[in-house]
């Protein structure tokens, strides 16, 4: 199938490891036989930051030089900034329509993102009804296929849910169904071993951490509590230095033996956890070099964002002259 691709972020910080595998790694490789549309969600960034909008605004720059510096080509790649894309809000209001309050409140991700940030009794509407600014998003492009990490899931489930909807009140095809596509590690926990890491969590290591931050953050990963001396046996499951390894480590057969020599005793934390740093720190050093190179020529990041949204603005115009008209609301 010739699938067209939609995948963004928030510029709500640098990216992170959890990016990198549970999707960075994927655009990558589907740049080169797909066409493929990053977008840069600042809108939706803002969806919980309106306080400290700087904090939005001053990391658009800073995604875009991790896109480029993991291997994310300009010239494949149409990456394009939400903001600057009037059709996307003007889809968002017309799906708006579309989606109960009670269908929104059901969602898994939402619900949980809303216990953590302590927004008390004042849920900003923008950040509930952020999956139908999702689906403008992901309909505006006509995209078929969206890799993303697994928290991602409901909100294609509501965008699907909604080219239904359209498509049944048009009485014709107006828009297609997308598909998640996740990777090998759908959600790569946190440094501090909760659930996800993530930009709002603080429990990151970005693309731009020092080797010092890196060995710092191994060093105090949770592994197995009880294993206090060397010579003990290990719990492999639910390690998080071993979920990273899995993630990371490119020698698999490597990681099976360190599994089972950990499991049978004889293989200490600190040993583990170093190989682990070195791993990271080999990753990471090279486009740590390039994210700054790209970061000192601003000029070119703001030329590179401005042709890919310009591209992008003909694309979703299109599609919002297609929604109005399912609504007959075309007279010009
Ligand atoms: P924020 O905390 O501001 O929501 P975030 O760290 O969750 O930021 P997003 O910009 O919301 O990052 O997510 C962008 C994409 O990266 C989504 O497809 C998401 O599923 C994926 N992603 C984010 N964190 C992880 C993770 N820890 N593991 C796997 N995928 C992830
Ligand atoms: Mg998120």
């Amino acid at each position: 199938m010739n699938h067209k691709i939609l995948t963004g972020d928030r510029p709500t910080g640098p990216l992170h490891l959890g990016h990198y595998v549970g999707s960075l790694k994927n655009r990558i490789e589907l740049q080169n036989h797909y066409s493929q549309t990053i977008l840069i969600a600042d809108l939706q960034g803002l969806t919980d930051n309106s306080h400290n909008p700087e904090k939005v605004s001053s990391n658009i720059l800073n995604v875009l030089a991790d896109y480029l510096a993991v291997g994310i080509c300009p010239t494949k790649t149409t990456i394009c900034l939400q903001s600057a894309l009037p059709a996307l809000s003007e889809l968002t209001m017309f799906y708006a329509n579309l989606v109960s309050v009670s269908r929104l409140e059901r969602n898994p991700t939402v619900k949980a993102e809303i216990a953590s940030k302590e927004f008390g009794s004042s849920i900003p509407v923008g950040f509930f009804s952020y999956p139908i600014s999702q689906a403008a998003d992901i309909t505006a492009f006509d995209a078929t296929l969206v890799p993303v990490g697994d928290d991602q899931l409901p909100m294609i489930e509501i965008t699907n849910e909604i080219v239904r909807k359209l498509n049944n009140i048009a009485q014709k095809t107006i828009l297609t169904q997308a598909k998640p596509l996740l990777s090998d590690t759908p959600r790569l926990p946190g440094v501090d071993g909760k659930a996800k890491m993530s930009k709002s969590l603080g429990n990151v290591i970005t693309f731009g951490s020092s080797d010092d931050f890196i060995v710092k953050a191994v060093r105090a990963m949770y592994t197995d509590p009880n294993h206090l001396r060397v010579d003990d046996p290990g719990q492999v499951e639910g390690n998080v230095v071993f979920t990273y390894l899995d993630a990371f480590h490119e020698d698999k057969a490597f990681i099976t033996q360190l599994k089972n020599h950990y499991a049978a005793g004889g293989l200490g934390d600190t040993k583990l956890k170093g190989i682990l740093a070195d791993c990271l720190i080999n990753l990471i050093t090279p486009i740590r070099a390039k994210r700054a190179l790209f970061l000192a020529d601003r000029g070119e990041l703001i030329a590179i964002l401005k042709s890919g949204t310009e591209l992008a603005n003909q694309q979703t115009q299109t599609v919002a002259q297609r929604v109005k008209s399912a609504f007959g609301l075309n007279l010009f």
